[in-house]
């Protein structure tokens, strides 16, 4: 255990407001972040196998996207000034200028071009008229009054300036980042390495998919819910399996995960009754803190340090498992990717339809369905059973409605704050 992390740890066990039995979701955030540093490994990629990926470098543009003027329509480009602004133009057509093939020569008073979007603004020409407003005759057009100068044309640099600085070290690649990035004539960047996060499960309750239940007996359903949870991160998952509610058999999977991983994750094991040989175990491999955060579902969760591996302790209850990860690990895996400022999850205000009873003191994370009123206003609804062994609640949920520590009761038809899950879960 270096040093630092000694005294790092000690910093947040001093503090005078430190309670790890009522720990604030926000506090417990803030003592998180306090640990992460981002991996700094960098490797080169090919744009098309960065999806996902966190920049590395700084992405500075050596050209105007579009490099030059061009039309946003099918038509005919003109010379403004030759326009009647009142009464038809008869024009000559003198060429054609399709997409990735100029029109070569100048354009003199009364003429046009035909051209096609994408296409090059001749030379002389500074306005298009959309085909479908222009009247084509044999060897010319005629165009209506009322047009705009410098109407449909796509001006150089409108996109991406020269020069100019696109993207930053922690920019997440997306499609829409991915297609800018080639539109620079740019095909391999550098980004970090991935992240790689050894996860198991703990209990001898437990069997894996494709086993046989003995009596007492239930399934392993997190490290499905967690390696899916992963997955959407892209990180690189190292799946560890079942681990036994056995002292010898959880060091050693500590100790190998440590090892492997720059992030170990666990869920189960670390509930009152439970946490105490977890605990020793913990205190000899590493430097864990173990919190009951004011939270509903998920309650106990232990953060901290196991060699130079971050440690995360998710309660066993599968609904619980899951809102910790979301409220805690999901914001700390961006940061340690390389992302310095995640975007924490969506947040809308909608109308409760259903009354929600609540006790002060805690945040309570309910399992929503959000939709829109036929006026357009934003209404959510509870799943129904809220115990946070009821996975299906989180698989009928688009939402987390969030009911801050100080509230109580919400009756039918308050304002409340709603997080989006859409696309994460
Ligand atoms: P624990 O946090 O270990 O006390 O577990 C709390 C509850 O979650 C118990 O009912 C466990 O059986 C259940 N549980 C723990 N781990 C898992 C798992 N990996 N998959 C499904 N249920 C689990
Ligand atoms: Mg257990």
């Amino acid at each position: 255990m270096s040093v630092d992390t000694i005294r790092s740890l000690s910093a947040i066990t001093a503090d005078s407001e430190y309670d790890p039995d009522s720990m604030p979701v926000a506090k417990a955030r803030q003592y998180i972040r306090a640990f992460l540093a981002p991996v700094t490994t960098v490797e080169r990629l090919h744009i098309r196998s960065a999806l996902g990926r966190v920049l590395a470098q700084q992405i500075r543009s050596s050209m105007d996207v579009p490099s030059h003027d061009n039309s946003a329509m099918d038509g005919y480009a003109v010379r403004y000034a030759d326009l009647k602004p009142e009464a038809e133009t008869t024009l000559k057509v003198v060429g054609t200028a399709l997409a990735g093939k100029p029109y070569e020569g100048n354009v003199g008073p009364a003429e046009a071009v035909r051209i096609m979007t994408g296409g090059v603004m001749p030379s002389g020409c500074d306005t298009v008229i959309m085909q479908e407003r222009a009247r084509a005759l044999e060897a010319g057009v005629t165009v209506p009054g009322g047009q705009q100068k410098g109407q449909n044309v796509r001006y150089a640099g409108a996109d991406i300036k020269i020069d100019e600085v696109v993207f930053g070290p922690g920019q997440v690649l997306r499609p829409a980042e991915l297609g800018m990035i080639a539109s620079l004539g740019i095909g391999e960047v550098s980004v970090y390495r991935k992240l790689r996060v050894a996860f198991f499960s703990t209990g001898d309750e437990l069997v894996p998919v494709g086993g046989n239940l003995k009596p007492g007996q239930i399934y392993d359903s997190n490290r499905y819910t967690i390696h899916g949870m992963l997955m959407r991160l892209g990180v690189d998952a190292i799946d560890m399996g079942v681990i036994r509610d056995d002292p010898a058999a959880i060091e050693t999977a500590f100790a190998q995960a440590a090892q492997a991983a720059d992030v170990v994750i666990t869920s189960g094991g670390v509930s009152v009754g439970e946490a105490d040989f977890v605990k020793q175990l913990l205190a000899k491999l590493g430097d864990v803190l173990f919190w009951k955060i004011a939270m509903k579902p998920g309650r106990p969760l232990a953060y901290g340090k196991i060699g130079s591996a971050h440690f995360f302790g998710l309660p066993g209850n599968p609904v619980s498992a899951m809102v910790t990860f979301y409220q805690f690990v999901r914001e700390a895996l961006l940061v340690l990717m390389g992302v310095p400022q995640p975007r924490p999850l969506p947040v809308l205000k909608a109308v409760c339809t259903s009354a929600i009873k609540k006790a002060p003191g805690r945040t309570e994370f309910q399992r929503g369905i959000l939709g829109q009123g036929d006026d357009g206003q934003w209404t959510v609804r509870v799943t129904g059973d809220q115990s946070s062994g009821i996975l299906s609640s989180m698989s009928r949920a688009n939402c987390f409605i969030v009911l801050p520590d100080a509230q109580g009761n919400t009756p039918a038809g308050a304002t409340v704050d709603v997080q989006l899950l859409e696309g994460l879960i």
